[in-house]
């Protein structure tokens, strides 16, 4: 059984011949990026990035973005990816911690109910 090796695949941005270390996933039920370390095997709506590429990386407006296992993205993150990641999983953590609004004030609909 043929596997793809890691070695050999290439950042697919436009020009960008870097050796992909990253894989960017696209899961759009959820309107979510994953960048996560380079995936075993292709994916459809998956794109394999360079470092640099990934570390770059923003979500399309509208879209949240995760990294996964930033200890794998070489060279190390900086401070500012450090703050995207940062931001990234405070606006997951918000988004969990909103539940859609609920229905309330019902209690004007309130009624006594027949005694006997
Ligand atoms: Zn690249």
């Amino acid at each position: 059984m043929a596997k793809l090796r890691p070695a050999t695949r290439r950042c697919t941005r436009t020009g960008c011949t870097s050796p992909a270390v990253l894989t960017l996933t696209y899961i759009y039920s959820d309107s979510t990026v994953v960048l996560g370390p380079l995936a075993t095997y292709a994916e459809p709506h998956s794109y394999d990035l360079c470092s640099e590429h990934g570390a770059k990386l923003t979500a399309p407006r509208g879209w949240e973005l995760i990294r996964l296992s930033s200890e794998e993205i070489e060279p190390g993150p900086s401070d500012d990816d450090l703050l995207a990641i940062a931001e990234a999983v405070r606006s997951v953590i918000s988004n969990a911690a909103e539940p859609h609004q609920p229905t309330i004030g019902r209690r004007g609909h309130l009624r006594a109910l027949p005694s006997d």
